[in-house]
């Protein structure tokens, strides 16, 4: 449970002094309660109150880190188990297999294909987050995949074998690059406990069922490995969603052993069954998934599902107001106006850019809502729009006098043309009629 702020103020010095800038313990308290400022800003608290509200304030899932640089992977420190509650902070992370056994050059294409699984929507990039290097028995094989994995990607690894001997010799090549050691199981976890602590690497632990499974959390963390991965074993789509929901329950509760992310392996099959099993993983506390799958049209659906799961809700994804340009408009091109909600500009982006007609497009700022919200929250208004388009300064960029609004908003266009001294032409209802109506109506308008 949190602490509230009085339980804070009770651990506090209740001098007043004023150093942590708010004037007051009970005021710092409050702030500390919401998460709005950290203890370190109270020189004066004692080692002991330190204790007692860092335990506390400890997060209920661990924060853990796979890899290094700007493609490291961090998990866990959720604090909720609806989205709508808070939000989802850490996206779960995208794996996929590359068998230690395949041929070198069917490896090096692999890795090819995994490196390429990135893609930009609504301004965003989406992509698979690690390579898993499977193990086939083979030491030797083990070590060169990861090696080469190592060299050819910048992705974070995942070693996948349950033999510490070949765990270290893969590790020889890459323990540098932090990657996830998956794993330890209550036979070899010593071992594999051990290997984590030495090469400061996360570690995932895999037992049969919850109760094994919270037994080797507590040995693998008293052995030393400080960052871990939690697997329940199970493979069958309902109890992996059984023991997800009561790892988190349990972890939000703040049962310490299950205080880590997750990971799970979609039972495979044919390509179809193995996304949507991934999907509902993804929707259902996955820090996690594995799959074997690595095609493009594999991929971009779940990573469409896991961009909008771990949006958060309460805050629209939006772009900067302002003028943007698709293709190389000249003075002569289009102008049309829509929302900043990013869902918006980009259906309106990608179709004015199927249409071959280079255009101008005005953002107007309606705080991430999109123009049916926006037209009925008054933040698209023939006001707003025509100070849009004087602020962006876009009769600096065509000759003409003609702006396109969406036709959903038709009602505005005789306030608009007072206000801005435009003609007003009223475009297509839905983004998907522009390459029509810029290719027809707007050449007709043109001429
Ligand atoms: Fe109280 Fe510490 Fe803030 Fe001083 S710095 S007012 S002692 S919380």
């Amino acid at each position: 449970m949190a602490l509230t702020g009085l339980d804070i103020y009770k651990l506090l010095p209740k001098t007043n002094c004023g150093e942590c800038g708010v004037p007051t313990c009970l005021a710092f308290a409050m702030k500390l309660a919401q998460k709005q400022t950290s203890l370190d800003q109270c020189p004066h608290v004692t080692e002991q109150a330190k204790e007692a509200l860092a335990g506390a304030a400890a997060p209920p899932i661990k924060l853990v880190t796979i890899g290094v640089g700007e493609k490291k992977i961090e998990l866990g420190n959720e604090t909720v188990l609806f989205r709508h509650d808070e939000t989802f902070y850490h996206p779960t992370a995208l794996a996929i297999t590359l068998d230690a056994s395949l041929p070198a050059e069917e490896q090096a294409r692999r890795i090819e294909r995994i490196n390429g699984l990135s893609f930009e929507r609504v301004g965003q990039t989406i992509r698979a987050n690690l390579i898993a290097v499977r193990s086939a028995g083979d030491a030797a094989a083990f070590a060169a995949a990861a090696k080469v994995a190592g060299e050819k990607s910048e992705l974070p690894l995942v070693l996948v074998t349950e033999n510490p001997d070949e765990m270290k010799a893969a590790l020889e090549g890459v323990a540098g690059r932090k990657p996830l050691l998956c794993g330890a199981t209550p036979e070899n976890v010593d071992a594999m406990a051990a290997l984590a602590k030495e090469k400061a690497c996360p570690l995932v632990i895999r037992a049969d069922g919850l109760d094994a499974l919270a037994q080797l959390s507590e040995k693998a963390t008293a052995a030393g490995a400080a960052d871990v991965i939690l697997d329940s074993g199970a493979r069958q789509v309902a109890q992996v969603l059984a023991h997800q929901t009561a790892i988190r329950r349990a972890a939000l509760k703040k049962f310490r052993a299950f205080g880590f992310p997750t990971i799970v392996f979609p039972s495979g099959g044919d390509p179809m069954t193995e996304a949507v099993e991934a999907a509902g993983y993804i929707a259902k506390y996955a820090g996690v998934v594995v799959l074997s799958g690595a095609e493009p049209w594999e991929l971009l659906p779940l990573l469409t599902t896991r961009q909008n799961i771990f949006t958060d809700p309460q805050k629209p994804i939006q772009l900067e107001a302002g003028v943007y340009q698709v293709g190389t408009p000249d003075e002569e091109s289009p102008v049309m106006v829509t929302t900043n909600f990013s869902l918006t500009y980009f259906t309106v982006e990608g179709d004015v850019d199927a249409s071959k007609v280079p255009a101008w497009i005005v953002v107007v700022d309606t705080e991430g809502t999109s123009v049916l919200t926006a037209w009925a929250a008054e933040k698209f208004t023939a006001d707003s729009i025509a100070q849009a388009m004087k602020k962006f300064e876009i009769e600096s960029k065509v000759k003409h006098r003609k702006v396109i609004i969406p036709g959903h908003v038709a009602v505005l266009s005789g306030k608009l043309e007072e206000a801005s001294g435009w003609n007003v032409l009223v475009g297509p209802r839905e983004s998907s009629g522009i390459p029509t109506y810029l290719r027809t109506s707007w050449q007709r308008q043109a001429a």
